[in-house]
């Protein structure tokens, strides 16, 4: 996962150590020395994340950060506050600026690597919510304007169980929103799955449940996947670790106690706008799924869109130098199950097999009905293990259970085969990298069914696996 990271810092020496930091772990590293040079800078070259420094002169790193966070095309970038002050007042201004998180100097290399991760990940997502919003739009089906949104009161689910603590908390935010206070992890999840809640804070030093296994669930629940979370943690060197930790599941910020008021207040509504503007990408694209885009049928994209958006994902990953991986799937036999058991119950196949497909992707991932029994599956920033990890998973999923068809009493067993390919570079096209996994899913069919197999270029020899 690598990314493009401006440094901003009027003293040289500054510039330099961060430069030979994030460069040692493979970051594309671009510099500037003051304000006016950053945003041109940020204007031309549209990094992934920004470490600005607060003390320049002439233009300081606030008034940077508002001028970046005030573009509708430049506001979805994170901005990383760096600041040798440890002033409260002084991050409270940066956040109301429109900051995404703050490091102190001197940077402490665990919390400066920690954050970038998390900050990309962030970054992955939203970039491919506002790619779907452009091609949605040129269909002309969306609205892409995606300028800033309003942030009013956020639903907010508090895991916390010492009363101290939580009533500390609920003074903070009680005024501007509604907050949900509960003192386990049983709760916490049941509150997740039946409430709509924009933010979760969980504290990582319950004293009956592990916050930590709490946020892991938390993340690979359905319902609260997409949700914000804010961890509150102790400032001591075990903590420090599980903080570590939280970031790398997923969690999207933390607050070191003693927890101040004013900064919960300014993260939460950092975290509440971001959830607000991927809501709102989120619904002008389901909006957009209109009947032209999507397979009636099993709810998934159609041949039509699959193409269009592979055009654009191939364009950026040839920019970002990013493998994209392809599935191409097929149902085996599946012209006997309607021989032998009717259209209405190859339906109900085409619709299960489409729903254990959609649960073995991931979001970012897009899923394609081309034809009758024929489905793509495109991966954006994913490597060959990762593709056939998915791969496989998927074979398996469709081939464990039998398909149930209540109306006819029936049970439908069935497997699937998979071609994986993945992209090459400028040269390659749409229609190429979907040939190739044509290719490798004809191999497939040849060797037996019910198999995955990897479009192999130069070694004849495919990497057969499964039953
Ligand atoms: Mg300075």
């Amino acid at each position: 996962m690598t990314a493009r990271i401006l440094v901003v810092d009027d003293v040289l020496p500054n510039v330099k150590l961060l430069e030979a930091k994030l460069s040692r772990e493979y970051y594309d590293v671009l510099t500037a020395m003051n304000g006016p040079d950053a945003l041109e800078i940020v204007e031309r070259e549209v990094p992934d994340i920004v470490l600005l420094d607060v003390m320049m002169p002439g233009m300081d790193g606030f008034e940077v950060c508002e001028k970046i966070k005030s573009k509708a095309n430049l506001m979805h970038i994170p901005v990383v506050m760096v600041t040798a002050l440890s002033d409260t007042a002084d991050r409270v201004r940066g956040l109301e600026a429109g900051a995404d998180d703050f490091l102190t100097k001197p940077v402490n290399d665990i919390a400066l690597f920690a954050r970038v991760r998390s900050l990309i990940r962030l970054k992955i997502m939203m970039d491919e919510l506002r790619l779907r919003e452009a091609t949605s739009s040129s269909f002309g089906v969306a609205d892409s304007e995606s300028t800033e949104v309003e942030v009013g009161g956020g639903r907010i689910l508090v895991v916390e169980d010492r009363e101290i603590y939580a009533r500390n908390i609920n003074q903070a935010l009680v005024d501007n929103h509604t907050v949900t206070m509960v003192s386990g992890a049983d709760d916490a999840v049941a509150a997740a799955r039946a409430a709509d809640v924009d933010l979760i804070i969980v504290s990582l030093s319950l004293q009956e449940t592990d916050g930590l296994r709490l946020c892991s669930q938390l993340r690979s629940m359905e319902e609260s996947r997409q949700i914000p979370i804010l961890i509150l943690v102790d400032d001591t060197p075990d903590q420090m670790e599980r903080l570590v930790r939280g970031l790398d599941l997923g969690v999207n910020d933390y607050l070191i106690r003693p927890v101040d008021q004013n900064e919960l207040m300014a993260r939460c509504r950092t975290q509440l706008r971001r959830k607000k503007y991927e809501d709102r990408l989120r619904a002008n694209y389901h909006l957009s799924m209109t009947l032209a885009v999507t397979d009636p049928l099993t709810g998934l994209y159609n041949r039509r869109y699959l193409e269009s958006h592979l055009e654009n994902l191939m364009q950026r990953a040839v920019q970002n130098d990013q493998p994209i991986g392809l599935l191409a799937l097929d149902i085996d036999h599946f012209k006997a199950v309607n021989d032998t058991h009717g259209h209405a119950a190859g339906d109900e196949v085409l619709k299960e097999f489409a729903t254990r497909v959609k649960r073995c992707v991931r979001f970012i991932d897009l899923a394609a009905r081309t034809g009758g029994e024929e489905f793509v599956v495109v991966m954006p920033d994913s490597t060959r293990e990762v593709c056939m990890a998915v791969a496989e998973r998927l074979r398996e999923a469709i081939a464990e259970a039998a398909v149930p068809v209540p109306d006819q009493d029936l049970e439908i067993p069935i497997t699937v085969s998979i071609g994986v390919s993945e992209s090459q570079g400028a040269s390659d096209s749409p229609a190429g990298i979907l040939r190739r996994g044509d290719d490798a899913l004809y191999a497939a069919k040849n060797s037996g069914r019910n198999k995955v197999v990897f479009d192999e270029q130069d070694t004849p020899t495919a990497s057969a696996q499964g039953a």
